[in-house]
């Protein structure tokens, strides 16, 4: 939470550099995502969002991680849920619509976007 606040003032103000200079905001790469940032026109220091980056840094995590999940059941469907931290990496929301597919006799995808 203080990182977010920390984000939320450097949007206003611009980010200084450590050398002196304003940082301006940009898009930046990071891991092979295009995420928030600050570059200095100066000594070109690049400063990454950090609530982005922890976002992307957990959803790395989680792309080596297997979930096991327990099939449950509401009135005639099955259900399973979905765990906190994947909800949490990806931005899901109660009431979303994703999309859920058969790829094999043994595999679900679950589609966000
Ligand atoms: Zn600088």
């Amino acid at each position: 939470m203080l990182e977010y606040f920390k984000v939320l003032i450097m949007k206003k103000k611009g980010l200084k550099c450590k050398c002196g200079f304003t940082a301006k905001e940009t898009k930046l790469g990071f891991l092979g995502y295009k995420i928030n940032g600050w570059k200095c026109p100066k000594c070109k220091e690049e400063y990454h969002d950090p609530v982005e980056a922890e976002k992307i840094l957990l959803l790395n995590k989680l792309k080596k991680t297997s979930f096991e999940v327990k099939v449950g059941q509401i009135r005639s469907n099955l259900i399973v849920r979905i765990p906190k931290e994947v909800e949490k990496a990806l931005s899901l929301e109660k009431g979303e619509e994703i999309t859920l597919k058969v790829s094999s006799k043994e595999k679900i995808e679950l589609i966000t976007a």
